[in-house]
């Protein structure tokens, strides 16, 4: 099936970007499916690359192949998996773990598709409509390369209903997994809930992060806001800290944490768990005059659009400046934002915002990204979102 694009429209496919939006369509030849495989040409009728067709989805094409002889088959798509498996294949010995992300969606070149380890299963979740048409195939060539003992599907992520998918979990191939999965991470060891737990479970992107923070944590009162299970605490506990609290909004979250604690043999007198909305519990803090000397914050995405970005850097302006006001002189402030809609540019300004307020002079010491197991790919600028910067407050 082939679709002509409106002049100009080629010009993001040529340089390797992998969607093609609705009005850049100018005609097609037929009328394809959700999850078709479609050619695209330009106004022309020159070839330029092959992807799926979604009807109704702003992103009409998701481009999976930009050479014309290659069909998109089984082979094609045993290829990429393989490929992405691949390109982990040292990323286990290297952080000690049995959780990684696999297959990054586009920024593994494969549209649509995540799947993460943890431990002998794989959680996948399907984020469009072509890759839900090929999950059967998927998870069989899954099953093949990684012997996993079975696959869990997350068919929960928003982004689903952009594509009139529904919601749907389950075990997709092999053994349902069980509530909690033990895995290890740098020498910690984490239980995971894939089947409610946020996102798939755990947040695999920060892991690399979670060593680096903790290296400043040895006989230090540490503060880890929006801790999750525990990840930031876990560490900083492991590395000496003389105290941690950890806070979270999310009761099943703190649960975790205190059976990650258990399994990590930590002490209980060094660790408090505090279920609170960080923004109030930290200006409690503020007024009864606590102090700390180390502050991770790592909140969910404020921004996930551009279109959201100026209410969301107000939120990371509030959260950082409040943080700022309870370290102690030349305390860290380890501070995350993983929205998309916000850049590193956009972030370190409002550090920058923060400090003025707070009347505090701020050192950047480390830039913090993703996980290497979650690329960054070039021609798709949208694959970056985790940004961190470690900061020295005086
Ligand atoms: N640092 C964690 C991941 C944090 S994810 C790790 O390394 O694993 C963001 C967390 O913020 C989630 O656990 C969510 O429950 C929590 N959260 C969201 N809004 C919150 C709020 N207003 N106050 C406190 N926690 C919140």
């Amino acid at each position: 099936m082939k679709l002509y694009l409106k002049p100009g429209k080629e010009k993001s496919i040529l340089h390797y970007h992998p969607w093609v939006f609705k009005n850049s369509i100018q005609r097609m030849e037929e009328n394809p499916e959700k999850g078709d495989i479609v050619e695209v040409l330009d106004f022309h009728g020159n070839f330029l690359a092959k992807g799926y067709y979604h009807p109704s989805s702003q992103i009409a094409i998701r481009i999976l192949e930009w050479s014309k002889p290659i069909n998109i088959d089984e082979h094609w798509w045993a290829e990429k998996i393989g490929q992405a498996l691949e390109r982990r294949k040292n990323l286990s010995e290297r952080f000690q773990t049995n959780a990684l992300r696999y297959v990054f969606g586009e920024a593994d070149f494969l549209p649509g598709l995540i799947v993460d380890q943890y431990g002998e299963f794989l959680v996948l979740q399907a984020l469009t409509a072509g890759i839900e048409r090929v999950k059967p195939l998927v998870s069989e060539i899954l099953m093949s390369l990684c012997k996993p003992k079975g696959i869990y599907e997350r068919g929960d992520a928003d982004v689903r209903a952009l594509e009139g998918l529904p919601i749907q979990n389950g075990t997709l191939a092999g053994e349902n997994p069980p509530d909690e999965i033990e895995i290890s991470e740098n020498g910690k060891s984490f239980l995971v809930n894939v089947k409610e737990g946020q996102k798939t479970g755990f947040f695999l992107d920060q892991r690399e992060n979670r060593r680096i923070v903790s290296e400043y944590t040895s006989g230090k009162d540490v503060l880890d806001c929006f801790c999750y299970t525990g990840g930031f605490s876990i560490y900083a506990l492991k590395a000496g800290a003389n105290s941690v609290v950890s806070v979270d909004s999310s009761r099943s979250a703190l649960d975790f944490l205190e059976k990650n604690k258990k399994i990590n043999h930590l002490s209980e007198s060094s660790h408090q768990s505090v279920e609170a909305d960080a923004f109030q519990i930290l200006r409690n803090y503020r007024d009864q005059g606590s102090k700390f000397d180390v502050i991770v914050i790592d909140p969910p995405k404020f921004a996930p659009t551009k279109a959201s970005l100026d209410k969301a850097l107000r939120a990371y302006k509030d959260i950082n400046l409040l943080a700022m006001k309870l370290l102690n002189p030349e305390g860290i402030l380890a501070s995350f934002s993983c929205s998309g809609g916000a850049t590193l540019e956009d972030f370190k300004k409002v550090i920058g915002w923060a400090g003025k307020d707070a009347k505090k002079e701020v050192q950047i010491i480390r830039v913090l990204s993703q996980a290497e197991d979650h690329p960054v790919r070039v021609s798709y600028p949208e694959s970056e979102y985790l940004k961190g910067l470690v900061c020295r407050v005086r």
